[in-house]
C-alpha cells in the first residue's frame, strides 16, 4: 500500500522504502494508505517555513493576507464535494462532513473579514491607545503587535481532519506566521486531500503551509523561541508535549485543547411540555450522534433535576431509538462510524470503567444493528446512554470519546454548580432554562471551569449555533483538563501568533514608528484644508484649527427648542444651580460637538465622502454662556481599504474654551476617497 506524500520545502516527498503506519476506511476496514515521514529533515522543514514562508507572509499586509484567506475559502468551497467524498471514508455522514469541511471554510471566511475590518492596512497592529507616562507629555508608550518570526506547528486530532487544521491556520496566516500541519493518523488521508487542494490553488506563498504525512520525528528538538505549537488531542499527549525539554527551555508558545467532560444542565423550570425540556433532549441526542459523538465539545454529563431524570431518560431513549447506524452513503443512515476500530475499542474500554458505576439505559456497547455495511469490519457503535449518581467518580473522570453520554440527577443549584466543576475544566457547557436567576447563578458559578457557555431557551433556540459548535469569533479552549489553552476567539487568536511589545518614547518617535499621530507630536496646519486632500495626500498630523466661536444663551435656547433637548441643566437656572457639576446653566454637549463640526468642516464637495461616527467622546469642562470654543482637528490614522475606492481617516478632535481648558475630546471617523481610484 502506498505511503502518503508530505509537502515540505516546496515539494511533495515520499519516503523511500518506509513501511509506515496504516490508515483504514472507517466503514469497510479496508486499508487506505500509510503514513511515514522517515528521512525528512525536520530542522530544514522548520527552517524553510521560517525563512521562505515567514518572510513572504510578513511582506504582505494584514489586508493582503485576509484576501488570501478569502480566496482560499472560495477555492475550497468550489472543491468541497471532493472533500466530502474522502470524508465519507472517515465514517462521517454528509452532515458530519459539512460540519467539518464547511465549518473549516467558515473559519477562513470569518478571519478574512476580521482582517479587513479590524486590522490596519499598513503598519503594525496597535494594541489600545497611547499610555501617558509623564506630566509634561514628552514620554509616552504604545503597545504594538509584530508577527513572530517562527513557524506555527499544529498537531491535530483525528476527529476534525479539515476544520482542525483550518481553525489553526486562519489566525496564524492572518498574523503572518507560516504553518506546519501534522494530522492525526486515523484520518490523515482527508487532511492530505485538504492540503493537496491548498497547494494546487497556488494561492499561498511557498512555505506558508507545509504538511507532514506522519510523525513529527525530531521536529520539536528544533523549535525556537519564535515558534508555536497548537495541540489538539488527549490530555496525556498534551502533558508529554508541554513538558518537552526544548519547549520549556525556550519558552515556545504552547496551547493545548484536550478531551473534556462537558456538561449540559437542565433548569428546574424546564419540566416536560416546556420548550426548554424539548430543546434539552434534542440537543443531547444531537451531541451524542453528530460525528458519532467524536466531538471534543460533545455533552458527556447531562445534569437534570432529580424530579425530571426519568422523563429525560425516557425522552432521550425515544429519540435514540430512531437513530440509524451504518454506512453514511446508505439510504436513511443518520449516524456513521467512529474513526477506526482502535477508537471503538478505546470507547468500549472507557464504557467498561463507566458502567462499573453507571446503569446503561440505552444501547449495547458490544452490539449494534448496522445498515449498508459489515458491522465487524466497520467501526460502528450504538449510541449508549447511561444514568449515574453525581457521586460516581468515573462520570467526572472517564471520557468515552464516542456516542456516549450520562444522565446525572441533581438536587439543588449549588449542587449542580459543584458537579460541573468536578469535570476539572471543560471546553463548553450549556444551561437550558427560561429562568434568568437560575441561568445567572449557574453561569457565574461554572464560568471559571469553562471556555464557552451556551444559555439556551425558547428565545434564542432558532438562531442558536448549538452547544457543540465552536465559533471562530469566540474563544475555543478551556481550563484544566480541557488543556488550559485558547484558540480562535476572533482577533485574540491572531494576537496569539504575535509578540506584544510596549514601546516607550517621545510623541514624535512614537508617531514615526506607529504611523499614527500621537498627542504631543507635530501638528501641521496646511495651507490646503485637509478635507480637500485625497487619501494618498493626507499625512498623520495634518491639522485644521477652527474658531473661536462664542456660545450664547440664545444659541442654547435655540438648540433646546430645535432638538427638543430641554434638559434642566440648559434651561432652568435654579435647578442647574443646585447641580454639583454645573452650578449654573450650561451649553448642551451635543451643541458643542455640532459647533465644532461647523468650525472644522470644509463644505464644498471633495474627497471626504462621509462621517461614519465618533469614538471615545468625552465632555470634560462645562461650557458656560458667552464662553468661546476653538476646535483643533488632526488627522490621526489613515487606513486605505483594500479593493475599495476610499479609506478610513480617524481624526483627533479637541475642543477648548477661551481659557484653553479642554471642553470635549473625541475621534471623528470619516471615509475619504483615493485620488487614483
Ligand atoms: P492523541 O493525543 O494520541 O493524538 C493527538 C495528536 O497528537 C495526533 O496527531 C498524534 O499523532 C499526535 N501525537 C501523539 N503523540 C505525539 C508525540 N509524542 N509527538 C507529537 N505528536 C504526537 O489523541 P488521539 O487522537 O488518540 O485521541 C485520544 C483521545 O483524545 C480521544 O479519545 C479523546 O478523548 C481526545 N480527543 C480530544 C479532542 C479534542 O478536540 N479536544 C479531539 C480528539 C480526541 P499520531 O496520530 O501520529 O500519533
Amino acid at each position: 500500500m502506498s505511503v502518503l506524500s508530505s509537502h515540505v520545502r516546496g515539494e511533495w516527498v515520499t519516503p523511500d522504502g518506509a513501511e509506515g503506519r496504516p490508515m483504514a476506511d472507517a466503514v469497510t476496514g479496508e486499508e487506505i494508505g500509510r503514513l511515514a515521514t522517515d528521512g525528512i529533515d525536520m530542522a530544514a522543514v522548520a527552517g524553510y517555513g521560517r525563512r521562505v514562508g515567514g518572510s513572504a507572509l510578513r511582506e504582505l499586509s494584514f489586508h493582503e493576507r485576509a484576501s488570501l484567506l478569502k480566496a482560499l475559502a472560495g477555492h475550497l468551497r468550489e472543491h468541497r464535494e471532493e472533500l466530502y467524498a474522502v470524508s465519507a471514508r472517515t465514517g462521517a455522514t454528509k452532515g458530519d462532513s459539512k460540519f467539518d469541511v464547511d465549518g473549516g471554510i467558515g473559519v477562513l471566511q470569518v478571519y478574512a473579514s476580521l482582517g479587513k475590518r479590524e486590522l490596519p492596512a499598513s503598519g503594525p497592529w496597535l494594541d489600545g491607545d497611547v499610555v501617558p507616562l509623564s506630566k509634561g507629555g514628552t514620554f509616552l508608550a504604545q503597545h504594538l503587535y509584530t508577527p513572530l518570526q517562527g513557524v506555527a506547528v499544529q498537531v491535530n486530532a483525528y476527529n476534525f481532519p479539515v476544520w482542525g487544521p483550518l481553525e489553526k491556520l486562519a489566525p496564524a496566516l492572518l498574523a503572518g506566521v507560516p504553518t506546519i500541519i501534522k494530522p492525526a493518523t486515523p484520518t490523515a488521508f482527508l487532511t492530505a486531500e485538504l492540503v493537496r487542494l491548498i497547494v494546487e490553488s497556488g494561492l499561498l506563498p511557498d512555505g506558508a503551509v507545509q504538511f507532514l504525512a506522519g510523525s513529527t520525528g525530531d521536529l520539536f528538538d528544533h523549535l525556537t523561541e519564535q515558534d508555536l505549537v497548537s495541540f489538539t488531542g488527549s490530555a496525556s499527549t498534551a502533558r508529554q508535549l508541554r513538558t518537552h525539554p526544548v519547549l520549556s527551555a525556550r519558552a515556545v508558545r504552547f496551547t493545548a485543547e484536550a478531551d473534556s467532560l462537558n456538561c449540559s444542565i437542565l433548569g428546574p423550570d424546564a419540566t416536560p411540555g416546556t420548550p426548554e425540556f424539548d430543546l434539552y433532549v434534542t440537543q443531547l441526542v444531537t451531541e451524542m450522534t453528530v460525528k458519532a459523538g467524536q466531538k471534543c465539545t460533545a455533552i458527556r454529563r447531562a445534569f437534570v433535576p432529580a424530579a425530571q431524570a426519568d422523563a429525560v431518560v425516557e425522552a432521550v431513549r425515544e429519540k435514540l431509538a430512531k437513530v440509524v447506524v451504518g454506512d453514511p452513503s446508505a439510504e436513511g443512515v443518520t449516524m456513521g462510524a467512529l474513526a477506526g476500530l482502535e477508537q471503538r475499542e478505546e470507547v468500549r474500554r472507557s464504557l467498561k470503567s463507566l458502567t462499573d458505576a453507571a446503569e446503561v439505559v440505552f444501547g449495547d456497547p458490544e452490539q449494534v444493528e448496522v445498515t449498508g455495511a459489515d458491522a465487524q469490519r466497520g467501526a460502528f457503535l450504538s449510541p449508549v446512554l447511561l444514568r449515574a449518581s453525581g457521586d460516581s467518580a468515573a462520570v467526572h473522570e472517564v471520557e468515552a470519546f464516542g456516542p456516549v453520554s450520562t444522565v446525572v440527577p441533581y438536587a439543588s443549584t449549588a449542587e449542580v454548580v459543584e458537579l460541573a466543576a468536578r469535570g476539572q475544566g471543560s471546553l463548553a457547557g450549556s444551561v437550558v432554562t427560561a429562568d434568568p436567576e437560575f441561568a445567572r447563578e449557574v453561569v457565574l458559578g461554572t464560568a471559571p471551569w469553562h471556555g464557552r457557555l451556551l444559555v439556551l431557551d425558547r428565545d434564542d433556540a432558532k438562531e442558536s449555533t448549538g452547544h457543540g459548535s465552536p465559533m471562530p469569533q469566540l474563544v475555543h479552549g478551556g481550563p484544566g483538563r480541557a488543556g488550559g489553552g485558547e484558540e480562535m476567539g476572533g482577533l485574540r487568536g491572531v494576537a496569539h501568533h504575535m509578540q506584544r511589545t510596549a514601546v516607550q518614547g517621545s510623541p514624535d518617535m512614537l508617531a514615526a514608528i506607529t504611523g499614527r499621530w500621537v498627542p504631543g507630536s507635530v501638528r501641521t496646519v496646511t495651507d490646503e484644508h485637509p478635507f480637500r486632500k485625497h487619501l494618498e495626500d493626507l499625512r498623520p498630523g495634518d491639522t485644521v484649527v477652527g474658531g473661536p466661536r462664542r456660545v450664547t444663551e440664545a444659541d442654547v435656547e435655540h438648540f433646546a427648542e430645535f432638538t427638543g433637548d430641554t434638559f434642566y441643566a440648559h434651561l432652568d437656572a435654579e435647578a442647574a444651580a443646585a447641580n454639583p457639576f454645573f452650578g449654573e446653566r450650561v451649553a448642551h454637549g451635543y451643541l458643542v460637538v455640532s459647533f465644532a463640526a461647523g468650525l472644522f468642516v470644509d463644505p464644498a464637495p471633495g474627497p471626504v465622502l462621509a462621517n461614519f461616527g465618533v469614538d471615545n467622546l468625552r465632555f470634560l469642562t462645562p461650557v458656560k454662556f458667552d464662553d468661546e470654543l476653538t476646535i483643533t482637528l488632526t488627522a490621526k490614522q489613515i487606513s486605505p481599504r483594500a479593493s475599495a475606492a476610499y479609506g478610513e481617516v480617524r481624526w483627533d478632535a479637541e475642543v477648548v474654551n477661551a481659557a484653553g481648558e479642554p471642553v470635549a475630546k473625541y475621534d471623528v471617523l470619516t471615509l475619504v476617497a483615493k485620488r487614483d481610484a
